[in-house]
């Protein structure tokens, strides 16, 4: 059978300014005489089935309400694979994974050579900014190319509470509240905003009211939240550019499977739970209230947004402009790829491939799987034994996408600090790991007892007893004593137990088992750290550092390992390996500065501990040794003020010993 598409306009009015549009405007708006301003959100881990747009009346969604009762709505759309980076990463450059190359969360980076929607749009005149959510998408992952602002910066907790380190998210709250002081700032140039909230992504806490309200149904209040939030950014968009000069598109990256299919998040399956993301577009080109039924896919984002922008779209896009449905004409069937890498990288199982149609969910696993979605959205009966033809025709279809036995590799860092590593002497070879795509192996789909014990043993949102973790994950890695994932989850409930003879052991059993991950070599190293061995420790570091040369953390306790034992010149190598990783990493330059301090330098010393503390003024060991500095070289006044700095803030389970000392050297300047 013939698919055809067709779209279904809200009200008769829609049908005549859809009929309208067509009849005097070509297929390709022209470029437009004044330039149109685009506000870019993505909402992380949103089910479209979640918002009151899509027909959800149990939660309070008024604000994407209206963006969609204002502009289109895609009931049909569908990102290439349920992990937060690569879904971004074809969102902004219109290409499926296997092409912009980023495959997982984490272990990959968008590479310069790709062209992204905020590069063209600041080479054409565009001011550009990003306030992004979590740290995965921190500009370390190539995702700041284009954007002249980028903000990824999280919240520091309260040294007091807890050591150095970022927390890994913030609230929509505060993502909105640095884009309204940014759209503040704008002053007429043409802009172009990128907004990315996380807080649908598990743990789902919302704050209050929410929490309240949504007792229960902390995700749906998580929801309800994030709308508010976006409630007052489109306000202040509203107040700066007026909705003809604006175009909006909001968009999750992937859905969230809330234990359908045996999964509770999302990346391990190709389900519509997490493949079907919400898509609203409202904006100058777009008719109102139309709700689109065809398959639209992440990659048509680009395309769709430039089209309507009448810039040019860059060659070897792979999306279509989604554009001719706003003049009611149909657009061509389409197909998206569909992908994860998840398994395969995190699990040791098979990867999974796939293709969707409008009608059609083929999935290429051990054992695959073809969906009929109009006859079941719910991908609830595997129909592969009654549709051999359909089958082979998307196999071919992956094939066409996809080469056979494909090799990806990890890469922790971009090409930039890949270069600035191999000038201080490391990376020689590869360092990171190569994964051969078959196909094969152990299909997640039969391991849903070990997804299920994972979540009960590792998620906040499953609020099981601690009692229960261990034994939980020791049932686990009986049943798949391969899986890198168990081995992470049960070293961390040791250590927490105190429990480190135990973790050391299953983690030795990791590496005979084959495993070589960074995080498995960095907790290799803490553990012979804890049991004074610093020579064993800096092996393990070293080899950490190698798979993964942009982990700060290790490379900082492996630059203080070297300085303990008296090794300046590696101490130093370390820790600039770490400032060529993230130039604002605050630790290494205190790190460089106790170097310097070996060395007698203490004017390279006090430039380091003042590069430290310009940029984290809450690094109290920072500010403890510029005040020393500034004291002995006679800086009375800068010394008091780093030694107040300290003192304001410093703990005394930490710094017992040290407050007294300082609060009598205060008092001797004075
Ligand atoms: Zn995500």
């Amino acid at each position: 059978m013939r698919e055809f598409a067709w779209t279904e306009p809200a009200s008769a009015t829609v049908v005549a300014l859809a009929l309208l549009l067509g009849s005097c405007k070509p297929a390709a708006p022209p470029a437009r005489a004044r330039p149109v301003n685009l506000v870019l959100v993505t909402i992380d881990t949103l089910r479209a089935d979640r918002l009151g747009c899509y027909g959800n009346s149990h939660i309070e969604t008024p604000n994407l309400d209206r963006i969609a009762r204002q502009g289109v709505l895609f009931e049909n759309a569908v990102t290439h694979t349920p992990l937060t980076a690569p879904a971004h990463a074809s969102i902004f450059t219109g290409l499926y994974p296997t092409v912009h190359r980023v495959r997982d969360t984490g272990g990959f980076v968008l590479q310069a050579s790709h062209a992204t929607l905020a590069e063209v749009l600041h080479q054409q005149g565009w001011d550009t900014a990003a306030f992004v959510g979590s740290s995965v998408l921190k500009k370390q992952f190539g995702f700041n190319q284009g954007f002249a602002v980028y903000d990824d910066e999280m919240p520091k907790p309260d040294p007091r509470k807890m050591a150095a380190g970022d927390y890994a998210e913030r609230r929509a709250g505060e993502v909105v509240d640095r884009a309204v002081a940014w759209l503040a700032s704008q002053s007429g140039k043409p802009f172009f905003l990128w907004v990315h909230v996380f807080d649908p992504h598990s743990p789902y806490d919302p704050p209050s009211p929410f929490r309240e309200k949504y007792s229960g149904r902390a995700y749906d209040g998580e929801v309800a939240y994030t709308d508010q939030e976006l409630g007052r950014l489109f306000s202040a968009v509203d107040k700066k550019s007026p909705p003809a000069d604006t175009l909006v598109a909001v968009l999750s990256d992937h859905g969230e499977s809330l234990s359908e299919h045996g999964e509770y998040t999302h990346g391990v399956f190709l389900y519509d739970s997490t493949l079907r993301i919400a898509f609203l577009m409202a904006g100058p080109g777009i008719p109102k209230g139309l709700r689109v039924k065809q398959q639209a896919r992440a990659i048509d984002v680009l395309p769709t947004l430039l089209d309507l922008m009448g810039r040019p779209v860059p060659p070897g896009v792979q999306g279509t402009s989604l554009t001719p449905v706003f003049a009611g004409k149909p657009l061509p069937a389409s197909e998206a790829y569909i992908e994860t890498l998840y398994p395969k990288i995190n699990m040791r199982w098979a990867e999974l491939r796939g293709i969707r149609t409008d009608r059609w969910k083929y999935i290429r696993a051990p054992r695959p799987e073809l969906y009929d979605l109009r006859q079941d959205p719910a991908e609830t009966t595997n129909v592969i034994g009654n549709h051999p033809a359909e089958a082979q025709q998307l196999e071919a279809k992956v094939k066409a996408v996809s080469s056979d036995a494909e090799k990806v590799q990890t890469t922790m860092a971009d090409q930039r600090t890949l270069a600035q590593l191999k000038g201080l002497g490391y990376l020689g070879g590869s360092s990171s790991q190569e994964y051969t795509l078959t196909g094969k192996g152990i299909d997640p789909k039969d391991r849903l007892d070990v997804l299920k014990a994972l979540y009960l043993a590792v998620s906040p949102d499953a609020h099981s007893p601690a009692s229960e973790r261990v034994p939980l994950l020791r049932k686990a890695l009986a049943e798949d004593p391969g899986n890198p994932t168990i081995y992470y989850h049960l070293g961390d409930e040791y250590a927490r137990n105190g429990r480190a003879r135990e973790a050391m052991k299953l983690y030795q059993d990791g590496v005979r088992n084959g495993l070589t991950n960074a995080w498995l070599f960095s907790r290799l190293a803490y553990l012979s750290l804890q049991r004074g061995n610093k020579e064993e420790a800096i092996g393990f570091f070293e080899r950490a550092a190698q798979l993964n040369p942009s982990d700060n953390e290790s490379l900082n306790d492996l630059g203080m390992a070297y300085l303990e034992t008296g090794k300046l010149a590696d101490a130093e190598r370390a820790f600039k390996w770490s400032v060529a990783a993230d130039e604002k990493y605050s630790l290494a330059y205190n790190g460089l500065g106790l170097v310097s301090i070996e060395k007698h330098d203490l004017a390279a010393a006090r430039g380091y501990f003042e590069k430290a503390v310009q940029l984290d003024a809450g690094l109290l060991e920072a500010q403890l040794n510029l005040g020393r500095i500034y004291k002995i070289e006679g800086a009375t006044a800068k010394a008091r003020g780093c030694f107040e700095a300290f003192l304001a803030k410093a703990s005394a389970a930490e710094y017992g010993a040290i407050i007294p000392k300082i609060r009598a050297e205060l008092a001797e300047m004075k």
